[in-house]
């Protein structure tokens, strides 16, 4: 009867149309030929901000301002904030409790070892000698992605690449039933993939391989690309004792010469600005090679910049290094988008750029600054715990592992000891949180119960995965970071982590700035929206509607 009435009125509002004729719609624009994914890693949401007077061109970051959208509270709905989870997150829509990726390396309580995110002892190295850096591909992700999904949608006729210095940057941005992906191997200088995406490595990353590009950039030296007063004037102290020193002991400050890299020490390059020019070079290879963009079937194109992140560990936020860093991606951007206006057309594509994390100040620089913070070591934490439990009559190995803020119980060494899991929470919270680093230590399996405000409870709850996570999850206070003596780091729940950049241009995008709170998982929910697509499986994020056509 329903179904009826509405057929009627259907034919009732025909006429009442047509006399309207200015009210037809208009045809509606064609999608997008191509998205770019683009996530910096470890690029703070503040440094779009902090860097834009310093950025010389229009067509780089500043671009997203300009032309795009903006969306300046997107927070990290997990724990913890590190790299696989971030680019996981970015392109699933959902967070490790669902997508299984709770760590860029976890301890499998199954299997009771380490397991690396993307490892696969299944498929071989293409493209090098280097075995072990090859035998990788996604198999650990439970979940579909953004470009799965993009393939699902057009009969899998669309092409999905990943490109990124880390294996993890390519291979889960690019998703499951991914083209390609290629990352780098620093002991050849040279970018590889596996056999779980063909028999053998495309002749057009051969034969860019074959330029020998990191030898060329090296040739340049790492300096400076404005004047010193600049820095000195925006930024700490060039030389400072809390720094970690990847070029060698010797070499504290600018200018950075990398001409003795040349032929050997490829792996160096990530922490300079040119491992940047090495993944942008590629993806316009990977532009014109595989003809993305190139008819009515959106593609997919994932990049992802890591040496912001091998910078920022080394310098911090702080640094010259990490501000030339910024104004040399700039420029990069703009060269690279330039280059897409060219080869794809200017309303043909759609970019999104965002972060798989923040970081924190350098623990040394937050002291120098009466900020709150210090260092933490896990290593020696676990050994610490190990001590502690012997005092008290128990054994020092029922912690088989801490990593990334988890701590896990060797269950079969308490079953045979029938120690219970509640005795043994106790004994190391009990401890822990006497410790003047430590906020809470939580019980991961009753984390929605944990005395914490619930947004940051929330982050504890979606980070948990019992197959991958630890028994307890420490949270330690704000502004100490689990690393080395010197440098930084990132993991943690406080918003200098995981605050992240979300921007967006091109295709479908509505100029303007979204502030009310918003989430990564919301990213892979709205390029879904924007392509009229299903969102990934796993995904808990919602569109951002405001910025789309
Ligand atoms: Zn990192």
């Amino acid at each position: 009867m329903k179904y009826l009435a509405f057929l009627c009125f259907c034919f009732l509002a025909v006429p009442t149309n047509a006399q309207k004729p200015k009210s037809i719609p208009p045809i509606a624009k064609s999608k997008p030929k191509l998205i770019v994914g683009i996530v910096v890693d470890q690029m703070r949401w503040d440094y779009v901000n902090r860097f834009k007077p310093f950025f010389k061109s229009p067509a780089g970051f500043l671009r997203f301002v300009n032309e795009g959208a903006t969306v300046d509270n997107t927070l990290i709905p997990y724990v913890p904030t590190v790299t696989a989870c971030g680019h996981t997150c970015v392109y699933t829509g959902s967070v490790p409790a669902i997508h299984g990726i709770a760590g860029n390396m976890w301890y499998d309580n199954v299997k009771q070892k380490s397991v690396y995110c993307v490892e696969d002892a299944t498929v071989q190295t293409l493209g090098s000698n280097n075995n072990s850096a090859g035998q990788m591909s996604p198999i650990n992700v439970w979940t579909t992605t953004i470009g799965d999904e993009i393939k699902l949608a057009s009969n899998f006729k669309s092409k999905v690449f990943g490109i990124s210095i880390k294996d993890r940057g390519a291979i889960i941005p690019a998703g499951h039933s991914a083209n390609g992906a290629f990352w780098y191997d620093s002991k050849n200088g040279a970018f590889i993939s596996s056999t779980y995406y063909g028999k053998t490595l495309p002749t057009w990353v051969s034969n860019y391989n074959n330029l020998h590009r990191p030898d060329s950039l090296y040739n340049l030296d790492w300096n400076l690309s404005l004047p010193n007063a600049i820095y000195e004037a925006n930024c700490d102290q060039d030389e400072n004792s809390y720094e970690s020193t990847p070029f060698g002991k010797d070499a504290k400050h600018f200018p950075y010469s990398l001409k003795g890299y040349i032929g050997k020490d490829y792996g160096k390059i990530a922490s300079t600005p040119y491992g940047n020019n090495l993944v942008a070079e590629m993806a316009k290879q990977a532009l014109v090679n595989e003809s993305l963009g190139a008819d009515n079937i959106t593609d997919l194109l994932a990049v992802s910049f890591s040496s912001p992140d091998y910078i920022g560990h080394s310098f911090g936020p702080d640094s010259w290094e990490t501000l030339d860093g910024y104004i040399k991606l700039d420029e990069l951007l703009a060269d690279f988008f330039t280059f897409l206006d060219k080869q794809v057309g200017k309303d043909n594509y759609t970019v999104f750029l965002t972060a798989d994390h923040a970081v924190a100040n350098i623990p040394a620089f937050s002291k120098k600054h009466q900020l709150p913070g210090g260092s933490t070591n896990e290593d020696a934490l676990k050994k610490e715990i190990g001590t502690m439990l012997t005092t008290k009559g128990l054994d020092a190995n029922l912690i088989s592992f801490i990593g990334e803020y988890n701590i896990h119980f060797n269950h079969p060494l308490m079953d045979s000891l029938q120690l219970t899991q509640e005795k043994l929470v106790e004994v190391v919270t009990s401890y822990l949180e006497k410790k003047a680093d430590v906020l809470q230590v939580v019980d991961a399996r009753h984390a929605a119960s944990a005395a914490l405000p619930a947004s940051l409870r929330e982050r504890i709850v979606n980070g948990y995965n019992p197959q991958r996570s630890g028994d307890l999850v420490i949270i330690n206070k704000s502004g100490y970071v689990d690393g080395f003596s010197t440098g930084t780091s990132h993991g943690a729940i406080y918003n200098y982590d995981a605050h992240i950049p979300l921007l967006f241009f091109g295709n479908g995008i509505k100029k303007g700035s979204v502030n009310r709170e918003t989430y990564m998982t919301d990213i892979a929910p709205t390029i879904s929206t924007l392509l009229g697509i299903q969102m990934p499986s796993g995904s808990i994020g919602k569109p951002i509607t405001e910025i789309l056509q």
